[in-house]
């Protein structure tokens, strides 16, 4: 049974389809129905107050900063309506007063599945876009087409895509301990899977296996695939694992682990267990919370999944 976690799940159908029909993008953006979520340096405009929710607004509030050329996306239909999103960065329009901007992550676990999923194309395909304005085989200044899906070089021709980027993520178990790594850059004691950017002409399970031996010196045998989860910070696919490690002593490669451990599954289910209902105490240690793909692969193995 495949689990979902939080940044999938998007409801809306993406239309992909359509999106280089000209007249029928340039029709949803007159269609009063159709509603565009902003995002100002890559932050949403929500609703607050104690259920926030996603600003989804009118699109006629946005004709003038459409005409003026804004980053504008059509992330797909849903409920009988067409949703995009736009690039508020730099707008001299405030909000309204009930409307806050706060943090794709701290925001993700308080509001909808489906709507957190919607919120991690956006903030995705905005950020791809910012960073994405000259072609890079000639250097020109490219131009948004497919409603928001392409750049196209009007010098060389050339197209060029929004990006998704392959990260492993892994639980390495042997018998009844697995293996978790604390990361240098992070102060306390949260540990976490160890992961790793899949490389040009690797396969997911290869990277696995090479990035449990890189970080820990560990060795791995059968390695099964779990879950995935969108990651957009800035456009990753975080694809989870369970993997059989063959080894049992750690040499950990200082530049990427301060420290990496065998825990017992009981101590882990305990970790996960208090992940879930609250802050970390930065004295004991935790895993992350379940916002995050680690937490859950540790989840399902500290409560019993063992098939490799
Ligand atoms: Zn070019």
């Amino acid at each position: 049974m495949e689990e979902t976690y939080c940044f999938a799940g998007n409801p809306l159908d993406r239309v992909s389809e359509r999106r280089d029909d000209q007249a029928w993008v340039a029709g949803l953006l007159e269609d009063a129905e159709t509603r565009v979520l902003a995002l100002r340096d890559l932050k949403p405009f929500i609703r607050g107050g104690t259920s926030p929710a996603l600003d989804w607004q009118p699109v006629a509030l946005w004709r003038e900063r459409i005409a003026a050329g804004a980053t504008l996306i059509l992330l797909g239909l849903g409920d009988g309506r067409a949703h995009f999103a736009i690039d508020a960065s730099g707008a001299d329009v405030a909000p309204d007063i009930d409307i806050e901007m706060v943090d794709v992550r701290a925001l993700a676990p308080a509001i909808a599945t489906g709507e957190a999923a919607v919120l991690a194309e956006a903030r995705a395909l905005i950020d791809w876009h910012e960073r994405h304005r000259f072609c890079a085989h000639c250097g020109s200044p490219t131009r948004v087409g497919s409603a928001g899906w392409v750049r196209r070089c009007p010098d060389c021709r050339a197209s060029h895509f929004p990006r998704t980027d392959p990260v492993v993520i892994m639980l390495a178990v042997r018998g009844d301990h697995a293996l978790l790594g604390r990361n240098r850059r992070r102060v306390g004691a949260r540990f976490s899977c160890l992961a790793g950017f899949v490389e040009p002409g690797e396969t997911p399970e290869e990277a696995v296996r090479r990035e449990v031996r890189e970080e820990a010196g560990i060795r791995c045998g059968r390695v099964r695939y779990l879950a995935s989860q969108p990651w957009p910070f800035p456009s990753s696919l975080m694809m989870g694992f369970l993997a059989e490690a063959l080894t049992e002593d750690i040499t950990v490669d200082p530049e990427e682990l301060a420290e990496a451990r065998w825990f017992p599954r009981a101590q882990l289910r305990e970790m996960v267990a208090r992940a879930a209902t609250g802050p970390d105490d930065p004295t004991e240690v935790s895993v992350p919370p379940p916002l995050a793909i680690a937490h859950q692969i540790c989840r399902r193995w500290a409560n019993g999944l063992d098939d490799i």
